[in-house]
């Protein structure tokens, strides 16, 4: 049977889409996959783009590749920045034998038989595509709810590599869940660039229900016990979708909310459509419905036109919400978004801004995670770690390890919290 190498970069979107690559490729053209990329017939790589540094990480893996592969081995390009570089891959390193764009997916088939193909067509539509059943875990299942991304951020180059938001057909997401909990696993992970906007674009004629009502028919799943998603955008949680939030009992009580920044002069340059007060607002609703729940988000500092008091409102909001998690990075220009060539900040500052950032969230983490001492909670095991210890989350998204093995794989236990670090706690098992 041929072997496949993939490798993923970037987002949980990403590693979906590898699933169904693997399972197309399993299905339809027999391969089975290998941790090692020397013996593959097949070397993919499904890239991300969100920021210049996995583009350029892209070229120098290709060329590692390229020199140590099995003779005759194919390699391909896919994910985002195959759908914004195209051709100019092939010309770039002119071995590939294909690309293939994040909005491409089940044409994997296609371009395999064909030498030098590209097909990056970003208003394909494979939102109705029922794709072959690959998942990496058994306990835990990523289902799409779309495709695309509305929106204009201009920071942003996803619209343009992942192309327009259309929803995908609610009883195709039900099946695809109620599958995955056939098969073994307790919890989902639904995945869109904003899910609580799904529901505004089908392409086929099919029953319009929004995310709220959808959240509401997936927790009517037998034996699927917990529900989580990514990303929502602050812009469409209204107070309907915060009430489901809070009292659906298997919706996680763990959310990601994309801060972004927060000034309202730079999140109104990002085009992000609210404002600071609106995304406290936001939070404060959450916390006053659902009390404990835990917040985490994405930050850029040092967009175009930052001022020290903008970045003084980024820190007040961090201070203000206490974010149980922050993904923060410097502004990364990228090709053919609105904001690219507009005056970049100074990359000095702009460190010196990243770095007074995390020291602040690290400290936040660290008072946080000292409360949860002596704290239990019923934890979802998912994961064999090292030394014997076994980890899991909690229902607010903490990271917990305890002594055991495999045995506890897909189990729910109550667990003790005895110890704390950054970002994973120790426990014991109480029942
Ligand atoms: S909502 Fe904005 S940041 Fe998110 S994927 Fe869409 S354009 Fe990008």
């Amino acid at each position: 049977m041929p072997k496949l190498f993939i490798e993923t970069l970037g987002c949980a979107m990403n590693s979906r889409d590898s699933e169904h690559i693997i399972a197309q490729l399993r299905e339809r053209e027999g391969y089975t996959t290998t941790q090692e990329f020397k013996e593959a017939d097949l070397i993919l790589i499904n890239t991300c783009s969100v920021r210049e540094r996995p583009v350029h990480k892209l070229f120098s893996e290709l060329g590692v590749f390229h020199k140590k592969k099995k003779e005759g081995a194919k390699i391909g390009v896919c994910g985002c920045t195959a759908s914004h570089l195209g051709e100019e891959i092939i010309k770039r390193a002119p071995y590939v034998n294909f690309v293939l764009g994040a909005r491409n997916v089940s044409k994997i088939s296609e371009v395999l038989h064909k030498d030098r193909a590209v097909e990056t067509d970003i208003n394909y539509d494979e939102s109705e595509f029922a794709f072959n059943d690959f998942r990496t875990s058994a306990y835990k299942a990523f289902i799409n709810i779309s495709i695309g991304c509305d929106k204009a951020c201009t920071f942003c180059i996803v619209p343009k590599t992942r192309g327009d938001e259309i929803s995908i057909p609610a009883d195709l997401i039900i099946n695809e869940a109620q599958k995955a909990v056939n098969a073994g696993a307790k919890e989902i992970f639904l995945l869109g660039q904003n899910v609580n906007n799904y529901g505004r674009r089908f392409s086929g004629d099919t029953q319009k229900i929004n995310f709220t009502e959808l959240l509401h028919r997936l927790s009517k799943i037998e034996k699927l016990e917990r529900i989580r998603f990514t990303s929502p955008h602050p812009f469409h949680m209204d107070d309907a979708f915060i009430k489901e939030f809070a009292h659906n009992p298997k919706i996680c009580n763990s959310i990601h909310m994309p801060l972004q920044s927060g000034s309202t002069k730079i999140l109104k340059a990002m085009k992000r459509g609210y404002t600071k007060e609106w995304f406290i607002n936001r939070v404060e609703k959450l916390r006053a419905e659902s009390p404990g729940v835990s917040i985490s988000t994405d930050i850029i500092v040092a967009f175009p036109g930052e001022n020290d008091e903008d970045f003084a409102d980024t820190i007040d909001v961090m201070k203000r919400v206490r974010f149980d998690q922050i993904f923060s990075f410097k502004y990364s220009p990228r090709p053919e978004t609105e904001a690219e060539h507009l005056p970049q900040i100074d990359s000095e500052i702009a460190s010196q801004r990243l770095s007074y950032l995390q020291t602040l969230n690290n400290e936040i983490l660290d008072e946080i995670h000292a409360e949860c001492l002596g704290n239990s909670y019923r934890v979802y095991f998912e994961d064999l770690i090292h030394d014997g210890y076994v980890s899991g989350r909690s229902d607010n998204n903490l990271l917990i390890k305890v002594k055991g093995s495999e045995e506890l794989l897909g189990t729910f236990h109550e667990v003790k919290v005895n110890a704390i670090g950054r970002t994973i706690l120790t426990g014991e098992i109480l029942a």
